[in-house]
């Protein structure tokens, strides 16, 4: 696990914030609670969450819904100036497909031990070598604050989002 501080901007976190309200959602249709945002210039382009369960079609994962959803919004396939908020580390494929997207920063919530892309990446990385990679280290803070407070609001914690993607 991660222990090192923070580094997270105040919009990193409420964006990471938004992510998990998407996490929530895909967790009220009983899907995997995953959620993303994608953001451009500050501005939010894109948010989804996990339908796999609902389209029955193992490639709807968060992520891959923001980027397509992103990339329609942006009229070209092309993310680089964007950043990817997602609430758990970002599996091979969707790794894969961020690569193509070219995507300028991903961030990303919990670790996943058993299938993030860090745990298969070999000498490379399978994320874009221009993209940079973050997560894992939120501050604990943002863990445990309510959803009622001022603060950012994350219900149920980050904890919580390190279920494991179910196989058929
Ligand atoms: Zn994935």
């Amino acid at each position: 696990m991660d222990t090192s501080p923070s580094n997270f901007s105040q919009e990193d976190i409420r964006f990471m914030t938004m992510a998990l309200q998407e996490a929530e959602t895909a967790a009220a249709m009983d899907e995997v609670p995953v959620g993303a945002v994608v953001v451009a210039e500050g501005r939010v382009i894109a948010r989804a969450h996990n339908l796999c369960e609902r389209l029955r079609d193992f490639t709807a994962h968060a992520e891959m819904q923001a980027f397509t959803s992103a990339s329609e919004y942006l009229g070209g396939k092309f993310l680089d100036k964007c950043t990817l908020y997602v609430t758990l580390e970002p599996c091979p494929m969707c790794a894969g497909a961020a690569f193509w997207t070219r995507i300028g920063r991903v961030v990303y919530g919990a670790k996943d031990e058993k299938r993030g892309h860090s745990k298969f990446d070999g000498e490379l990385t399978m994320l874009h070598p221009k993209t940079k990679c973050e997560g894992g280290s939120w501050p604990k803070s943002l863990l445990n604050c309510s959803p009622s407070s001022s603060a950012p609001s994350v219900k149920p914690p980050l904890s919580r989002w390190r279920v494991p993607l179910r196989h058929a």
